[in-house]
């Protein structure tokens, strides 16, 4: 299983929603994989402190962000048992996470993105968005399959893609039918979610407690514990519950509406929470969580939230999704559980672009039943701002019943000799002045390749799983290379051959050994553009953005060559770099300030003569309108702009925010004002709204 850092270099405190969210996910993945790792093959392939600054780096980014925690957060894995060796299973339909809410405002915003996006929701705001508020369950999300009636496949859900086959363990549980009737479609999958009450846990716990055996943190815990258990036995001594909300496959249609849907699992025998509510809108949705928080201390089950889904399913088709994230449906956090403990020590920890971030060391608390010893600090700013001290006893937060961060300093708690922190102004890594960016919060080394912190971890980005992929080449072997000067840029990894011997004779290495990793690094001297481009870790430069870079420009020398003439502000180069949809200004910046430092120049070229990059090959032009770039302006009568710009990039187009000699087709909705007038003179070819409807089919 390929394992890699999984973090971008961009300081948490600058990080955008969008890029938190996905490198969320790149470390929830990786974190898996390095437990995988270390707890299965018992071969962990990262160093103690590499693996510690990878959960450091989620619990700081999921601290900022509470509402993008995922259900598959490591942070949530704490103390969980070892994954036992089960099969894997791809998901038919990938189980989608949901986008998070914190507040009233997030729901109302969500509500108002609906209404945006329908039509016919936007054109009668009198319409009711009627929605079903379901709570949402602390457990493990599961997928059942049925075939012809009968249980013939249960899996976790993994990463959303591809989980673990658990089927002998779930036909344990009593609440999963082994059979449903004749009237549900011939293939089914179920989806919901496996937990254990409060009760059973306690009692669990007891039992676990008089055998001399380990017990569990909390439910949810217990219940993952119990359901990945090699042998099906302790499981089916588990007192595991189930409740269903959702399909994956289906083989016909499951019903019209959400609510309905539910109706239909009870009637299969699939037991449903019973505070499941279809309310009239968002009012409605509101007063129902207002309910349920205020009785959720008293129910049998832990539950963290609700979930809100849009209840006709014919809108939920066509809100669609967005990076793999449904626009019909958001969970709802309820607020935070909260400890006071002593702030023993604030550490500074050096990043990959040398960004120096603060992190509280805890006196062990328990937080909402997770054991929580560190907490995010964000930055010297807000440390100067509440004033947190060595030695303060300090009140410690896990938001969205997760994560831990220091609310507030407990103004008694202070012990006299206390005084206030002093944030370092050389970098703890290399001695190197450590300067604060114009404008920004971010105290940054500026030591560069010298200092180690930042060179081993640009190397590591540029090994790791979304960039080159090299499985063989783990962080303890780049610090290792690092250390004896093997490898200090990039370019050295594919020079490595060359000194051969120089490995095969080193501790750990053999012969056979060395060649397949030089074997492995062969195979990765062509190099897809995107990959490519996202191997470089420029700043802001995420995987989606280093693909949309590579779609736009298709080969690594346009690219360049586009990039360095987009250092004239007033260029069309930079016109059409900034016009690329999902970059902005700001992105825009940090990769001409890329391609403006010397030594960035020298890496590329260098690099170009070790490497084959291959120009961005387009998804088969399966519609008419893929690859072509498409200006959306005025007023359609069918579908929004947002609904009318999703269906386009989903057909492969690409979407411009103003019209070129590049473009491609000009739609023309009613009242269009410049854009169409400027297609007009440069002879782009403009389509009316039933000529774009015509043509997307
Ligand atoms: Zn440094």
């Amino acid at each position: 299983m390929a394992v890699s850092r999984g973090s971008t270099d961009v300081p948490v405190a600058e990080l955008t929603s969008a890029q938190a969210e996905r490198e969320l996910e790149t470390l929830a993945r990786a974190i898996a994989g390095h437990d995988k790792a270390y707890y299965e093959k018992d071969a962990p392939v990262i160093g103690d402190a590499e693996y510690d600054g990878l959960r450091r780096r989620n619990q700081a980014i999921e601290a900022r962000f509470p509402a993008l925690v995922r259900p598959d957060s490591p942070a949530q894995r704490i103390g969980a048992p070892p994954a036992a060796g089960f099969a894997k299973v791809a998901h038919a339909r990938p189980m989608l996470s949901l986008g998070n809410a914190m507040d009233e405002a997030d729901i109302r915003e969500f509500f108002d993105g609906v209404r945006r996006f329908l039509k016919e929701l936007q054109k009668d705001p009198a319409l009711p968005i009627e929605t079903v508020a379901e709570p949402k369950i602390d457990g493990l999300s599961i997928s059942l399959r049925y075939e012809d009636g009968r249980f013939v496949l249960g899996a976790t859900r993994g990463d959303g893609r591809t989980g673990e086959d658990v089927t002998a363990n779930l036909r344990t549980v009593a609440d999963i039918p082994d059979t449903i009737p004749g009237d549900a479609p011939r293939t089914l999958e179920v989806r919901g979610e496996i937990y254990m009450t409060r009760d059973d846990f306690a009692r669990l716990n007891a039992r676990q407690e008089d055998a001399g055996e380990k017990t569990f943190a909390n439910p949810r815990n217990a219940a993952a514990g119990s359901l990945r258990q090699k042998d099906a036995a302790v499981t089916q001594a588990r007192p595991l519950r189930f409740f269903a909300y959702a399909w994956g496959e289906v083989g016909g249609p499951v019903a019209d509406t959400q609510w309905g849907f539910l109706g239909r699992l009870k009637d299969w025998g699939f037991p449903v929470d019973p505070l499941a509510r279809l309310c009239a809108g968002v009012d409605d949705v509101l007063a129902h969580y207002g309910d349920v928080d205020r009785r959720r201390h008293g129910l049998p089950y832990d539950i963290d939230g609700m979930v809100y889904k849009i209840n006709r399913l014919d809108w939920q088709e066509r809100l669609g999704s967005v990076s793999r994230r449904p626009r019909w449906a958001i969970a709802h956090k309820f607020a935070a559980e909260r400890a006071r403990t002593v702030l023993k020590r604030i550490a500074v920890q050096v990043g990959r672009t040398g960004a120096l971030t603060p992190v509280a060391e805890l006196e062990p608390v328990t937080v909402g039943g997770v054991v929580v010893s560190r907490a995010t600090l964000h930055n010297e700013d807000e440390i100067a701002r509440k004033d947190i001290r060595e030695g303060d006893t300090v009140i410690v937060q896990r938001a969205g019943d997760v994560i831990p961060q220091i609310v507030e300093v407990v103004a008694d708690g202070r012990p006299p000799e206390s005084r206030p922190f002093l944030f370092p102004d050389t970098c703890p890594e290399c001695g190197s002045r450590a300067l604060r960016e114009e404008g920004g919060v971010v105290r940054r080394c500026t030591g560069g390749l010298v200092c180690p912190a930042q060179a081993t971890e640009r190397l590591k980005h540029f090994v790791s799983r979304d960039a080159f992929d090299l499985e063989g080449l783990g962080g303890r072997h780049i610090e290792a290379f690092r250390k004896d000067g093997l490898v200090t840029t990039p370019a050295d990894i594919f020079r490595l051959e060359e000194k051969g011997g120089a490995i095969a004779g080193r501790e750990g290495w053999g012969e056979r050994s060395a060649a397949n990793l030089f074997a492995a690094i062969a195979a990765k001297r062509t190099i897809a553009l995107e990959r490519f481009i996202y191997a470089l870790g420029i700043r802001q430069v995420g995987r989606a953005t280093a693909r949309l870079l590579a779609k736009q420009y298709a080969s690594l020398m346009a690219w360049r060559a586009a990039m360095d003439a987009a250092r004239d502000a007033d260029s069309e180069a930079y016109g059409d770099l900034v016009n690329i949809d999902g970059i902005g200004p700001l992105v825009a910046g940090e990769i001409i300030a890329f391609f403006s430092e010397p030594h960035n120049r020298a890496v590329l070229d260098d690099l170009a003569g070790q490497l084959t990059v291959e120009n961005f090959a387009a998804p088969a032009a399966a519609s008419p309108i893929s690859g072509k770039t498409v200006v959306l302006t005025g007023t359609l009568d069918s579908m929004t702009r947002g609904e009318a710009k999703a269906r386009a990039e989903a057909l492969g187009a690409k979407v411009a925010g103003s019209v070129s000699k590049k473009t491609d087709y000009v739609v023309v909705g009613a009242d269009a004002g410049s854009k169409a007038k400027k297609a007009a003179e440069i002879g782009v070819t403009m389509l009316s709204e039933a000529e774009w409807l015509e043509l997307i089919g």
